[in-house]
């Protein structure tokens, strides 16, 4: 709950999100919470409900699309005889997989430790109201509390000195390929809308393998050979995700710098997804937030027209022929894509006049 999206669309991100880290999604239970537990958030019964099922399916692990606190965690855990996660949690995990350079993975171990510090505080405090009020000093919970909190608070300020460090490596890595003449074009768009398969098809599998220079700034770029244009430099980042936790909001930044340099933005969109509309509007919020101003030269990739009905189809592609901003792509098939690299060369070529054609 709590979402403008109605609840099934914020189930089905959820299960696309643990599909995305290779989980496979055995069943989806709607729970609806009136009263929430301390315990263990949902009710008892619905505690039975879930037990039934993860039996059923011999399931190891249950994502609940909500916050828990750990001990709600854990309480679940021992009633349902499985891992359980929460939507941070899970996003978290997401992150710390498709963190690529050195910036971004920082950037996740912090906010995974700002997470389990906040999650202290609050077993704490929730701890101590069951004890029987506040002005309770030295109890037998609070020395490893402070303890654990301190280590975190240390273990962060290093992690903060490192990145400082990071990033003004970064910026010199930036600023040596800012004087290459070459153009940086940016992957936007949602999770699971076919980036990263996009990404593969423009690329070819191992292009850049072996080239230097690529190799020592990121993983995630590669050159791309572009009709009429010497070279170019493609770069994949990680998806959007609507409601992102704020302790993630860094380290999502972090992974999306290349965004707010690049020459071009390719917004990729799952235009077959029921939600597609939505997803392009999240999208276009966290790029203003970025600070990725219309100055950028922009357009979408309508992808997974090969999932649409021929009426739909025709509709899309008629659209997408009369407009100038618009691609519609199939990045499974190769349908569409050599047009796609073309619309890249014209907007290239007309918002920087600067690379040689
Ligand atoms: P990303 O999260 O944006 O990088 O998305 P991925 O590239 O990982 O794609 C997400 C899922 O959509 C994968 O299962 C892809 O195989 C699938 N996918 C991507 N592009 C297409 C497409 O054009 N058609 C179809 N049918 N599936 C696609």
């Amino acid at each position: 709950g709590g979402s403008n999206r109605d609840s099934d669309a914020r189930l089905d991100e959820t299960a696309g999100l643990a599909l995305a880290i290779g989980v496979e999604v055995v069943d989806r239970v709607h729970l609806r919470v009136r009263a929430p537990k301390p315990a263990t958030l949902i009710g008892s019964g619905q505690v039975e409900q879930l037990a039934t099922s993860v039996r059923q399916h011999e399931a190891q692990l249950a994502v609940f699309d909500a916050a828990l606190t750990p001990v709600q965690q854990r309480n679940l855990e021992t009633a349902l005889e499985a891992k359980v996660i929460d939507r941070t949690g899970l996003i978290l995990e997401i992150f710390g997989e498709r963190a690529a350079t050195a910036e971004g993975r920082l950037q996740v171990e912090l906010a995974h430790l700002d997470y389990q510090a906040g999650r202290l505080v609050r077993s704490w405090t929730h701890l101590e109201r069951q004890r029987g009020g506040f002005g309770f000093l030295g109890g037998p919970g609070e020395t490893q509390i402070e303890a654990d909190r301190r280590l975190i608070r240390d273990r962060m300020a290093r992690l903060r000195r490192e990145l400082e460090q990071v990033s003004r490596t970064r910026g010199l890595h930036r600023e040596r390929r800012q004087r290459a003449p070459w153009p940086v074009i940016a992957l936007v768009g949602y999770t699971n809308a076919g980036k990263s398969t996009l990404f593969n098809k423009l690329t070819g599998a191992d292009v850049m393998a072996e080239d230097l220079l690529f190799a020592t700034l990121d993983p995630t770029l590669r050159r791309i050979d572009l009709p009429g244009i010497d070279q170019a430099i493609l770069s994949d980042t990680v998806g959007f995700v609507s409601d992102l936790p704020t302790q993630l909001v860094a380290a999502f930044k972090a992974t999306l710098e290349e965004v707010v340099s690049a020459d071009l933005l390719i917004h990729v969109r799952d235009i077959a997804h029921p939600d597609s509309e939505a997803q392009r509007a999240d999208v276009e919020q966290v790029l203003e937030e970025l600070g990725v101003g219309e100055g950028t030269p922009r357009f979408e990739a309508w992808n997974k027209l090969d999932l649409l009905d021929a009426e739909r189809r025709d509709e899309l592609l008629a659209e997408a022929e009369r407009r100038d901003d618009v691609v519609a792509i199939s990045a499974l098939t190769g349908e569409g894509v050599d047009g796609l690299m073309e619309q890249v060369a014209t907007k290239l070529t007309a918002g920087h006049r600067r690379y040689r054609i």
